[in-house]
C-alpha cells in the first residue's frame, strides 16, 4: 500500500492525493462521488468474472477509494466499517477464543468495555484490564490474551502507553495488538509502524472531520488479517453506506489543515487554562511538562486538539458551558465546531467536573478569549 508514492511528500498532499484516483481519462469526473449500487452488471453466466465487483456487501468502488486512502496513511490494508464500535467488535470478536481472550485499557472507550464484558465474557472469553499507563506487560502475563487493545492517548484522560513495548510484550505470547488510534488519528500516530498488528478507529472523529456522520475502519499489518476481517464484514453484514463513506473521504482531504488548527487551538486554550483559577489538572500531550509528552512525542508524528481539565463539580461545567457561546455542548470530537462533554455523565471513572474538550477550526484568539470569558476571567 505504501509503494503508491505518497509517503514521501507531505501530509497534506497525501490527504488530497492518498488512494486510488478515477481514471484522467479526458471527460472523466476528477471525484467520482458515491457509488449508489447494490448490484453490479455480472456479464455471461457461464462463467465468475474474478475481482469485479457483483454485490456491494462484499465490496465497492467507494470504500475501496476510501480504503485506498486511509490505507495509505495508516500504512497497510484498510478495511470500511460503519461506525468506529462496529470496527472494534470485529476486532473484539475475530481475535479473541475462550482460550485467549481479550486485555483492555481500563480507561477507554466505555463502550470497547461495555461489549466486552456484555458479550465476550458471559461466552466464556476472558475479559482482563490494564490503566493505559499501567504496567502492560505484568497485565499480558498475567491474563495471556490473544488480543491486547490499547488506546493511546487514551479517550478522555489522554494518558498513553509505549506502542512498541507493549507489542513486544504481546507477541512474545503469540497475542494480537490492535490500537485504537481515534485520539490521534493517521497523521498524528502510525501504530503499524510501532509493531502493533492491526488499527482500529472511529472516523466519526477527525478523519470525516464534521460531525455529520458514523464511520470506523481497521488497517491491518498482516493481509492475512485483513482478509480475515473483510470476510467477517461481509459475513457479518454490518457495513458502511456509500454516501457515508464518500462524505469521510471528502473530510479526509483537508485532514491536514483541520488537525494543524486544532493542535493550534489545544495549545492556547492549554496554555491558558493552566493560568485560570478554579481550572485544575489541565492535560494536552503537546505540553512539554505534560505527564503524557514525553512518550507521546517518542511515538506520535503530530499533536491533536483534544485536551481535558477539571472544574470543581458539575455546577461549575454546567455555568462554564451555558456562559460560553463557541464552544458546543456535545459529545464526540474531533470536528471543525470545538465541543466539550463532561465526562463522568456517560459512566467514565472520572471527577465529576472533568471536561473533554475538541478544539474546532475556529480562530485561537476567539476561542481563548470564548472560553476565558465563560470561566470568569475575562
Ligand atoms: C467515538 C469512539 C469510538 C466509537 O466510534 P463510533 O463511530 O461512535 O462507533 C471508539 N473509540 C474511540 C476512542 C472513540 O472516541
Amino acid at each position: 500500500m505504501s509503494g503508491d508514492g505518497t509517503q514521501r511528500v507531505g501530509d497534506g498532499t497525501r490527504c488530497v492525493r492518498g488512494g486510488e484516483h478515477p481514471t484522467q481519462e479526458v471527460g472523466a469526473p476528477v471525484h467520482r462521488g458515491p457509488v449508489l449500487t447494490s448490484t453490479f452488471h455480472l456479464g455471461r453466466p457461464e462463467e465468475a468474472d474474478a475481482g469485479a465487483d457483483f454485490y456491494a456487501r462484499a465490496d465497492n468502488p467507494t470504500w475501496r477509494e476510501f480504503e485506498a486512502a486511509v490505507g495509505a496513511l495508516d500504512g497497510g490494508p484498510c478495511t470500511v466499517f460503519p461506525s468506529g464500535m462496529a470496527a472494534i467488535a470485529t476486532v473484539l470478536r475475530g481475535f479473541t477464543t475462550p482460550g485467549r481472550g481479550a486485555l483492555l485499557p481500563s480507561d477507554g472507550y466505555y463502550v470497547a468495555r461495555a461489549l466486552a464484558d456484555e458479550e465476550l465474557a458471559p461466552l466464556g472469553i476472558g475479559v482482563g484490564y490494564c490503566a493505559t499507563a499501567g504496567d502492560w506487560p505484568a497485565a499480558i502475563a498475567e491474563h495471556r490474551p490473544g488480543l491486547v487493545l490499547l488506546e493511546t492517548p487514551s479517550n478522555p484522560g489522554l494518558e498513553v502507553c509505549d506502542v512498541a513495548a507493549v507489542a513486544d510484550a504481546a507477541h512474545r505470547i503469540g497475542a494480537v495488538v490492535a490500537v485504537d488510534n481515534t485520539t490521534a488519528t493517521p497523521l498524528g500516530q502510525r501504530p503499524l509502524e510501532l509493531g502493533a498488528d492491526l488499527v482500529v478507529a472511529a472516523d466519526t472523529k477527525a478523519v470525516s472531520g464534521h460531525g455529520d456522520l458514523l464511520l470506523g475502519h481497521v488497517s491491518a499489518a498482516d493481509p492475512v488479517h485483513a482478509e480475515r476481517i473483510r470476510a467477517m464484514r461481509t459475513r457479518g453484514g454490518a457495513v458502511a453506506g456509500p454516501m457515508e463513506t464518500w462524505l469521510a473521504l471528502r473530510g479526509l482531504g483537508t485532514l491536514d489543515l483541520r488537525l494543524a488548527r486544532q493542535a493550534e487551538n489545544a495549545r492556547a486554550l492549554a496554555v491558558a487554562l493552566r493560568e485560570t483559577p478554579g481550572v485544575h489538572d489541565v492535560r494536552w500531550p503537546g505540553l512539554a511538562d505534560d505527564p503524557s509528552h514525553v512518550l507521546a512525542r517518542k511515538q506520535m508524528r503530530r499533536w491533536n486538539g483534544i485536551l481535558r481539565f477539571t472544574l470543581r463539580d458539575v455546577h461549575a461545567v454546567s455555568d462554564f458551558l451555558s456562559r460560553t457561546t463557541l464552544v458546543d455542548s456535545a459529545t464526540s470530537f474531533g470536528g471543525i465546531r470545538t465541543s466539550a462533554d463532561r465526562r463522568a455523565r456517560w459512566g467514565d471513572a472520572v471527577p465529576e467536573g472533568l471536561v473533554r474538550l475538541s478544539c474546532g477550526i475556529e480562530d485561537p484568539a476567539d476561542l481563548v478569549a470564548d472560553v476565558l470569558g465563560a470561566l470568569g476571567q475575562v
